[in-house]
């Protein structure tokens, strides 16, 4: 079996940001040479997420908008250790830690409009995602 590990760093503009890693995850895949296996993709750190759906524009705000109204401003436990991040924290678990996508003849083997994304709630700092393809 082949394997290539690689890490991928981000440090994005707002705190909160949506960022398209779809062809970055792909160059990797084709830089490993292989042809049938699966390509694991997580971020290293608690607050951010990566996750697969549709990459229309409308929908990137709509997830915005509806992680706020499910995780309120408020004074959270979390918080009280001097960390302004639960928030964050929250987030991270309602949109998933990792994915895991097949690799057939060398290519992401992806659904109609399925698109790989970084999930940034804590952001303004380094944070790193580890992409991790396995296979023949
Ligand atoms: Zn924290």
């Amino acid at each position: 079996m082949k394997t290539l590990t690689k890490y991928i760093y981000f440090n994005t503009k707002n705190r909160i940001e949506f960022v398209n890693i779809t062809n970055q995850i792909e160059e990797i895949v084709s830089e490993s040479k292989i042809k049938e296996g699966i390509v694991l993709v997580n971020p290293m750190h608690i607050t951010a997420s990566v996750y697969i759906n549709d990459a229309e524009s409308g929908l990137i705000e709509d997830y915005k908008e509806w992680l706020k109204k499910l995780v309120p401003e408020k004074d959270y436990k979390h918080n009280l250790t001097g960390e302004d991040n639960a928030f964050s924290h929250l987030m991270r678990t309602i949109m998933g830690r990792e994915v895991t996508i097949a690799i057939t003849n060398g290519k992401l083997d992806f659904g109609t409009w399925e698109q790989i994304y970084y999930a940034e709630f804590d952001g303004q700092r380094k944070k790193r995602v580890l992409v991790k393809v396995l296979g023949e």
